[in-house]
């Protein structure tokens, strides 16, 4: 019987202009090779992880998520090359849900602040938001790998070092064989790294279309991200027939002498376990001094707001109080409307205009006490069960925009 193999490094459609395999076709495929997990690594993004994951759930694959991230050289923070701020390729793939939380930072710090070119994060951010994750040293375009072409081999050791200090066994060097010069030329330096450092070996193909004769219309996808036509000679493109998806066997082509490597995608997949939990609302927490009951913080805001808004505090107005008060709190919407209270007395404190409160949330007599509207619902006999309805259970949505008349 032959071994199982999985793939680790894998770019869909969502390596926009670069990968083009579609998630459905790629689960498919996956299935027809009767292999059990496969990763999604997209470059620098996750945009494709949700559907990837329903898709492999669907047909009973285990999905790994993952990015192919880029690492700065340097602080990622310094938008320009001065001081050689290369740029490098790592593959993480999530573990658990921390793992999970730190690749949505890494990924989101890399576009937000790290955005240069490509969006990037630094060593020492990847180092504080590592838990949970597996590195492996990615493509030609790694940190090891890189080092190793240019012939800095002290280099390339200290970055293998670097990885191991932060993930530990988590750190897998990857080799790769797409009948590039260069990667035979790595490979082998990469492997006497690994049995030097003590570090694990991981084989992948570096996916980036389906099938074998898909290289055309990848090519193709390439002329349209660099602006050239196919019939340019001097352009980027990647050897054909190379970047697909591949069997056990055919990996074991590629690498005879490296069964470890191979079974160490299996292993690798077992220690992946991350699901997503769907239609289950993850609400913020409102931040209150430890030791602060929230709901009576609210009520004492709501409380504080019904004095000043009325002169004489009717039974009517006192029990439509405690009526919506006691309905958030059963709905599990005290945090929320926390929030909403506090950027809105932001908005007010700091002369940026809110609207009155249209829609529903203007039936709402804690909404009015706290500020974020300014219609009295009493007075205009407004009902609160259009907003916050616990036979029909949906998030309240409050208008706050301002509106011009
Ligand atoms: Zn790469
Ligand atoms: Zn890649």
């Amino acid at each position: 019987m032959t071994k199982d193999f999985v793939h680790l490094h894998l770019h869909t459609e969502y390596s926009l202009l670069d990968g083009s395999g579609k998630v459905n076709k790629v689960i498919e495929k996956v299935k027809e090779l009767g292999m059990k997990s496969v990763a999604i690594t997209d470059h620098g993004a996750m945009y494709g992880c949700v559907e990837f994951y329903k898709a492999a759930q669907e047909a009973g694959i285990k999905a790994i998520i993952g990015c192919e991230i880029y690492l700065a050289g340097k602080d990622h923070r310094i938008k320009s090359l001065e001081g050689g701020n290369d740029t490098y390729h790592l593959v993480l793939l999530v573990k658990n849900q921390q793992g999970y939380n730190n690749l949505m930072k890494i990924v989101t710090e890399a576009s937000l602040n790290g955005f240069y070119y490509k969006p990037r994060v630094d060593v020492e951010y990847l180092k504080a938001h590592s838990e949970g994750l597996i590195a492996l040293s990615a493509c030609l375009g790694g940190t090891v790998a890189k080092h190793l072409l240019r012939d800095e081999k002290e280099k390339a050791r200290q970055w293998a070092i670097t990885f191991k200090d932060i993930f530990g066994e988590d750190f897998y060097l990857e080799v790769q064989n797409h009948g590039m010069e260069e990667q035979i030329k790595v490979n082998s330096e990469i492997i006497s790294l690994a049995r030097e450092l003590n570090i694990e070996l991981v084989a992948t193909n570096d996916v980036h279309y389906i099938e074998k004769e898909d290289y055309k219309a990848h090519d193709v996808l390439i002329c349209i991200q660099t602006g050239k036509t196919v019939d340019d000679e001097n352009r980027m493109s990647y050897l054909p027939g190379e970047f697909y998806i591949r069997s056990r066997e055919e990996m074991e082509e590629l690498f005879p002498d490296l069964e470890e490597a191979l079974d160490n995608t299996v292993k690798i997949a077992e220690k992946c376990d991350y699901h997503y939990e769907f239609h289950h609302s993850k609400l913020p927490n409102f931040p209150l001094p430890e030791g602060t009951d929230h709901y009576e913080y609210l009520v004492q805001q709501c409380y504080k707001g019904l004095e000043e808004r009325y002169d004489v505090i009717t039974d009517e107005i006192k029990s439509r109080m405690d009526y919506e008060l006691n309905i958030i709190k059963t709905m599990g919407y005290v945090d929320y409307f926390l929030i909403v209270w506090d950027f809105i007395k932001y908005a007010i404190d700091n002369n940026i205009m809110t609207g009155p409160g249209r829609g529903s949330a203007a039936g709402s007599i804690v909404a009015y006490t706290l500020g974020i509207t300014k219609i009295d619902p009493i007075k205009y006999g407004l009902i609160f069960e259009r907003f916050l309805n616990p036979e029909r259970v949906s998030m309240p949505d409050v208008d706050s925009g301002a509106t011009r008349w």
